[in-house]
């Protein structure tokens, strides 16, 4: 199951796998890691099994990151090369997807009290605001909106009352109209760096308070970052200013577990699993559409999620899709459902 075609350095799409290091329940284990990972090669090999029924199945991918990679590595990979882009006027997506507890968060905000582990979101910000500061801009404003997508419902996670405020998708189809957006959803004002960081914890705060009042877990839910970018620079020495609008979208998706097994569940359990379900599956459709240039038939009105990025994926739009792996035995299905799912997209 090895052989795969490289891709066309042209494709809107990069699929990328990040493979966590051991946790403590997994070194205690004792085990040895199922799982070896090469940047150089690009390449993750799965080993199942002992001895002579040992089986092995090697992917390969657009770009893999070790259980050694930094989150400087992990942000250089993936989605600083498109911060210039979206200066630019264009969208850019990142989707983080995998198993609960294989670093999906880890890998979008990191911890954000300490600059080495800070991740994607924050760093992302930090680009954004330097390359504002060279002197060819000479007007900018970025914003931040921060939504949840929990059962197909949506919830703002940058005001106070975010659950209470009634949010949908709405489309306005006029020409230089806004296109699809979220109506009701805040647009906060960012200066800096900073600015975003104190957004993020603010937003884990009010995610806290809320799981614990709705008895509900994060794993369950998307949260979708996204920065809009305006900005007016020169472009020679004439005197001609280039304006344009470009956003970059952050996806930490719901735990890729939640979506399958069915069973002796309640009611409210079996909702949200169908709602992760048809929304994953969805988003592993949309992308390998787009990869295949299916550009009439792509699904995206099925879930909530890719509705509301239909006009930031395809076309000229980047999207950067993250799987994140453990190396323990203890998670091996999930790894390679994980590892499957990431394909399919590639
Ligand atoms: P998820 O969001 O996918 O459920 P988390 O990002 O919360 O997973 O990661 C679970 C735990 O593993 C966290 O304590 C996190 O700090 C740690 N972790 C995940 N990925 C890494 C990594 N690459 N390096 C170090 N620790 C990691
Ligand atoms: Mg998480």
């Amino acid at each position: 199951m090895s052989a795969f075609e490289p891709t066309e350095a042209t494709s809107c799409v990069q699929v990328v796998v990040r493979v966590r290091p051991m946790n403590d329940k997994e070194q205690k284990g004792n085990t040895l890691p199922v799982v070896t990972a090469s940047t150089e090669k690009k390449e993750v090999t799965v080993i199942r099994g002992a001895g002579n029924r040992q089986q092995r199945t090697t992917y390969n991918f657009d770009d893999v990151l070790t259980s050694f990679s930094t989150q400087q590595e992990v942000f250089d990979t993936t989605i600083a090369p498109n911060i210039l882009d979206v200066l630019e006027g264009f969208e850019c997506t990142m989707f983080a997807y995998g198993q609960t507890g294989t670093g999906k968060t880890h890998t979008m905000e990191g911890d954000l009290s300490s600059e080495n582990n800070r991740g994607v979101i924050p760093r992302a910000a930090h680009a954004i605001f330097e390359r504002l500061k060279t002197e060819q801009y000479v007007e900018s404003s970025v914003s931040a909106s921060y939504l949840e997508i929990y059962n197909e419902e949506l919830a703002d996670l940058l005001v106070d009352d975010g659950k209470d405020v009634k949010l949908q998708i709405c489309e306005d189809t006029r020409p230089r109209g806004k296109g699809i957006f979220v109506h009701n959803l805040s647009e906060t004002i960012v200066t800096s760096a900073e600015d975003v960081l104190r957004l993020m914890q603010k937003a884990q705060e009010r995610r806290r308070v809320g799981e614990t009042k709705m008895n509900k877990q994060s794993s369950r839910s998307h949260c979708l970052f996204t920065l809009k970018v305006h900005s007016r620079k020169k472009v020679d020495d004439s005197g001609s200013i280039m304006e344009c609008t470009g956003k970059l979208h952050l996806v930490d998706l719901a735990g890729s577990e939640c979506a399958k097994t069915a069973g002796s569940e309640n009611a409210q359990k079996e909702r949200e699993r169908k709602n992760i379900n048809q929304s994953l599956l969805t988003l592993g459709r949309v992308i390998s559409a787009l990869r295949e240039g299916h550009v009439q038939r792509i699904p995206y009105r099925d879930s909530k999620l890719t509705r509301l990025l239909q006009e930031s994926l395809g076309g000229k739009c980047k999207t950067v899709i993250i799987a994140t792996i453990s190396p323990s035995v203890l998670a091996v299905d999930e790894t390679l459902s994980t590892l499957n799912y990431a394909q399919a997209a590639h």
